[in-house]
Formats: structure tokens, C-alpha cells, sequence
């Protein structure tokens, strides 16, 4: 199980700070900063510590089971920049 991002996140980095093993992506200095919609959890280095979730100012951030059903489609897309 892993934490997903939505597609309200502005890209304003506190979540990746926030994060202790470092699985919030793209990160400024990576290529595709720029073009990312929005910022991504890789779903198997997160280790579900909820430490980025308070951080975030648009509450863009959920655990799996507290995912809106109109945020559904942010699963695969969370897996899917970080090609799985
Ligand atoms: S739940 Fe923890 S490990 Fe997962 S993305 Fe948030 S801060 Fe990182
Ligand atoms: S803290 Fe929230 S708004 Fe900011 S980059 Fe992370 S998910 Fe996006």
C-alpha cells in the first residue's frame, strides 16, 4: 500500500522535504520538472509514514483506502511516471 497524489497539488515541494525516503518525484533539479502535472509517489519505496500529508497545504495527498472515488485513476498514474 502506498500514498497517492492528486491532481490539486501545485508542485510546491513541502511533501518532498517532508518525505524520509525520498519517493515523491520529479524533484526541481530532475529532468521533467517542468512538464509534470503534479508531483508522484512511487508506490513501492513509500513507506506509508503519512509524514507528507500534513505538509500539504492543498490537501492533495491520501493512504489508499481514503482515496475519493474521482481520485481513482491517481493510483495507475502515480505508478505509471515511475513506469510501473
Ligand atoms: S507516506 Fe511517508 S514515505 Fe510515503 S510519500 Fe509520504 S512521506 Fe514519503
Ligand atoms: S505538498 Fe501537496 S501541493 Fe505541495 S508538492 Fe506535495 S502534493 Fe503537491
Amino acid at each position: 500500500m502506498a500514498y497517492v497524489i492528486v491532481d490539486t497539488c501545485t508542485k510546491d515541494n513541502l511533501c518532498v522535504e517532508a518525505c524520509p525516503v525520498d519517493c515523491i518525484h520529479p524533484k526541481e533539479d530532475e529532468e521533467g520538472y517542468e512538464e509534470a502535472p503534479q508531483l508522484f509517489i512511487h508506490p513501492e519505496e513509500c513507506i506509508d509514514c503519512g509524514a507528507c500529508v500534513p505538509v500539504c497545504p492543498t490537501e492533495s495527498i491520501y493512504p489508499l483506502e481514503e482515496l475519493p472515488e474521482d481520485k481513482q485513476e491517481f493510483i495507475e498514474k502515480n505508478a505509471a511516471y515511475y513506469g510501473l
